[in-house]
């Protein structure tokens, strides 16, 4: 099985007064076990939807996602829980950490979700991203490529086989974007995690061998380097 996940004819449709609004319309792609791949689009072109539905957030209209070979639209909602706290992890674009729990408590909390509480493995994590010196601060007291590192080891806490991130960069200067794709590439280089970016930025897409291009929801192209 070297397809660790396998999307057909996936749609997403809203209705409102206007009518159908298409969001995604017929996306369907594979991607190969600890690939590094980035979706570009513009604006509103349905990148985090499709992301969000891949990561069980949200769901879709119609169609299928095979993750490491089960359709996994078609789970309950205990089991969309258990495959998001185990298998999956998450990086958004905006400031998700906890902001009342300290940077150590946030980097633990999806084992402490899951009932195993590990401090020594989200120590180990924050000192392997040179950041450990930030255990004991408040989210809000350090900066925005902090947080970005923090919401990294956060998301490898449980040991994903699939790491999912929405604008990872988006919020970053030049330099704080650049060492968050090298973690991300180190991520998926040393541990074989796939990881799935979402951009609208040229200079994270070209830091990928596959790059995935959206357009009103659908692919328009798909090119491989
Ligand atoms: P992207 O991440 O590429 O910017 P999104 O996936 O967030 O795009 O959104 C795709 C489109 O879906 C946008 O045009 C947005 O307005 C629309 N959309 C998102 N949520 C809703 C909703 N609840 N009702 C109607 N349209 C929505
Ligand atoms: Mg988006």
């Amino acid at each position: 099985m070297d397809n660790i996940l396998e999307i057909k004819n996936l749609t997403k449709v809203y209705n409102d007064a206007g009518g159908e609004i298409k969001v995604l319309d017929g996306v369907s792609l594979q991607v190969k076990k600890g690939k590094f791949i980035v979706f570009i689009g513009p604006s509103g072109s349905g990148k985090s939807t499709l992301l969000n539905i891949i990561g069980l957030l949200d769901k879709a209209t119609s169609g299928e996602v095979f993750f490491e070979g089960k359709d996994i639209l078609k789970l309950k909602e205990d089991k969309r829980a258990k495959l998001r706290l185990g298998k999956f992890g998450f990086v958004f674009q905006f400031d998700s950490l906890l902001p009342d729990f300290t940077v150590l408590e946030n980097v633990n909390m999806p084992s402490l979700l899951k009932g195993k509480s590990n401090f020594e493995r989200a120590k180990k994590l924050l000192a392997k991203f040179g950041i450990e010196a930030l255990s004991d601060k408040m989210p809000p007291s350090i900066s925005g490529g902090e947080k970005q590192r923090v919401a990294i080891a956060r998301a490898l806490m449980n040991s994903p086989k699939l790491l999912l991130a929405d604008e990872p960069t988006g919020n970053l200067d030049n330099e704080n974007s650049a060492e968050v794709m090298k973690l991300l590439k180190a991520m998926n280089e040393e541990y074989g995690i796939t990881v799935l970016i979402v951009t609208h930025s040229d200079a994270v897409a070209e830091q990928a061998r596959r790059v995935i291009s959206i357009a009103d929801g659908k692919i328009t192209s798909d090119r491989r380097k």
